[in-house]
């Protein structure tokens, strides 16, 4: 496919699907032409490497258990070579161990598996309306005390150093900021920074990200204190700062 036609048929959207299970992969396949999307669907994670590298994906729905790469190694590959497509995980189920390092590793979402295409379908949706937006932001940095949050690099500056942010952690950060000591609730995080219709939806996608984020923020001076939790409204941030 050239790229004039990629651009020109953006609107549905481009999907990089790698899964090894060829039911799921042909069946996920399907939905999506179904749906309008274009699909470029493969088996194993060094194809998927090679196949991105030409970029112009809106969405990565990455396996995790793929032979040879597996799903955390392909993303790990991605994000270091800067290529911050959003990428969705499909976890093993009571895999909590692969869900945490896959959004260390710089995933927005993760779907564990089984899944219903419906929600499957939700979260892709809501990845590139989400990709979309950031792409038209303008660029920004946050001063916080004596750190900044610098958006475009994805990177907290401080004193200390520098700390590293996935592209979720900072989409966070900059909601939480711009409404600074106002709860903000977690279907209201997942409408507004997930990008989901449905803020209803049942995940944990949110906690397990504050948490990430938190830890991160700790080699902050002061940023165990930004983001604060508001018992049964959500959270709140209450970091000092600066005009
Ligand atoms: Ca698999």
């Amino acid at each position: 496919m050239t790229n004039e036609k990629a651009a020109s048929e953006r609107s549905g959207g481009r999907v990089l699907l790698v899964e090894d299970e060829a039911p799921i992969r042909e069946g996920l396949c399907e939905l999506f032409l179904s749906q309008g999307y274009q699909v470029v669907a493969l088996g194993d994670g060094l194809s998927a490497l090679e196949q991105s590298a030409d970029g112009g994906f809106d969405v990565v729905i990455l396996d995790i258990m793929l032979p040879g790469m597996d799903g955390l190694g392909v993303l790990t590959h991605l994000r270091s070579r800067g290529d911050h497509t959003p990428v969705l995980l499909l976890t093993a189920k009571g895999a909590e161990d692969d869900i945490v390092k896959g959004l260390e590793a710089g995933a927005d979402d993760y779907v564990p598996k089984p899944f219903g295409i419906h929600e499957l379908l939700a979260r892709v949706k809501g990845l590139m309306r989400r990709a979309q937006l950031r792409e038209r932001e303008p660029q920004k940095v946050i001063s916080v005390g004596a750190a900044i949050i610098d958006l475009d690099q994805l990177v907290v500056r401080s004193p200390e150093g520098e700390v590293k942010l996935t592209a979720r952690e900072c989409s966070i950060l900059e909601f939480l900021a711009a409404r600074a000591h106002r709860p903000v609730g977690r279907d209201e995080l997942l409408v507004e920074v997930w990008g989901y219709r449905d803020g209803s939806i049942q995940t944990r996608t949110v906690d397990v990200h504050m948490q990430q984020l938190r830890a991160k923020l700790k080699a902050v001076p002061g940023g165990d204190e930004w983001i604060g939790t508001v018992r049964g409204r959500g959270y709140r941030f209450d970091g000092p700062l600066s005009p």
